[in-house]
């Protein structure tokens, strides 16, 4: 079960009158490209298994994708495609509000509310900004350097209580949670509840953390340059067998976890785990004796297998404008009844003319 840190056991959170509602999730993924495993194992499959015990906010966070150089021609279409993945892999709109962040407006303005809140300093010390911005030299954007306010926003719009993270992000989380304690001490100290909800973030310690297909140590990426570096949710059976053939890989005989020589051995087992089911064990069991050549088949098998019921659904969602625009405006609005409650208190607590 999961667990918040404020150490609620369930998955209700109490509100000041006594009431219980459900605790509230949000998460997202930036429409940057298409979703690989890694991003389903890490992210999107748990966000299926734990949908109904929170109440959830899932959106496709296209104002995080134009942080860094994209192509705008292209920005539409992956946030179609990244949006029909979700209910592909499981996401039910019925009971979780799926959305695009722009098109739910609150989140720039409560973006720029909270930037005139926030010190500089706080920012320059995020790790994940300083390795982005070191690609990019002179031409780093200011909305690169202010992507953790805008990921606050989309936080704490929605008096969010659990947000599941990598341990990459966790920064960020300790960061909105900063920002709704200055906020709150500042403008609201006696506001009870308090105006903005500190988050927690919720670390998937099963979490699978998937590595690029060519290398076994670098992340396996939505923005790395080769495709063979990942599998996509939407790779064809013949991509897949073509990727799977090209994957670092060595002859020798006996295929291990913890080889700190061959780390590619253990990014693949993890693979065949995750698409098969197997626990570990069965996995070392079946796996320690063969070589990569008896392996890959049975990997390309299992890949092919666990992505056939996704794919067969993104195939119609995605030629299904009409039905993606109704679950996407339906979201949109739910999610901003929510969103502009709060940007109202916010404006009220700071001193705006309330029209
Ligand atoms: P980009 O390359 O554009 O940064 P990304 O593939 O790293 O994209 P994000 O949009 O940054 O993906 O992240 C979406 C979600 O997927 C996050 O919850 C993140 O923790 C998870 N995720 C991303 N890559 C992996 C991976 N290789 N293994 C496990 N989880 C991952």
């Amino acid at each position: 079960e999961a667990l918040s840190e404020t150490g609620e056991p369930s998955s209700m959170s109490s509100s000041e009158s006594g009431t219980k509602r459900k605790l509230r999730v949000l998460s997202g993924v930036q429409p940057t490209g298409s979703l690989h495993l890694g991003n389903y194992f890490g992210a999107i499959r748990n966000w299926v298994l734990t949908q109904h015990q929170y109440e959830s906010f899932f959106c496709v966070v296209d104002m995080h994708a134009i942080t860094m150089p994209y192509k705008a021609k292209e920005l539409s279409e992956v946030t179609y495609k990244t949006a029909a993945l979700y209910l592909a892999a499981g996401i039910d709109a019925n009971t979780s509000k799926v959305f695009v962040q722009s098109h739910v407006k609150e989140h720039a303005e409560l973006t720029w509310l909270l930037n005139c809140i926030t010190p500089m300093n706080w920012l320059e010390r995020m790790i994940q900004y300083k390795e982005k911005a070191r690609k990019q030299g002179e031409n780093v954007g200011v909305g690169l350097f202010d992507y953790p306010v805008l990921m606050a926003a989309d936080v704490l719009l929605y008096q969010t209580d659990v947000v599941p993270v990598g341990e990459d992000q966790k920064q960020h989380i300790e960061l909105a949670r900063d920002i709704a304690r200055r906020f709150n001490d500042q403008f609201a100290k006696r506001a009870r509840p308090r105006v903005l909800r500190e988050p927690n973030p919720l670390i998937q310690k099963d979490g699978a953390r998937l590595m690029s297909l060519e290398d076994g140590t670098s992340k396996m990426s939505k923005s790395a340059e080769s495709d063979f570096s990942r599998i996509n949710l939407d790779d064809d059976p013949k991509l897949i067998e073509k990727k799977i053939k090209r994957c670092k890989t060595d002859s020798l005989k006996g295929l291990t976890y913890d080889d700190p020589n061959r780390p590619e051995v253990r990014n693949l087992l993890t693979i065949y785990q995750l698409c098969t089911g197997k626990s570990k064990e069965e996995v070392i069991a079946e796996c320690a004796d063969m070589n990569f050549g008896t392996f890959k088949p049975l990997l390309t098998d299992a890949i092919i297998e666990h992505l056939s019921p996704i794919q067969k659904t993104y195939n119609e969602l995605i030629l299904d404008r009409a039905y993606l625009d109704e679950v996407l405006t339906k979201g949109a609005a739910e999610a901003r009844e929510v969103a502009a409650a709060t940007v109202s208190e916010v404006k009220k607590y700071m001193g705006f003319t309330q029209p």
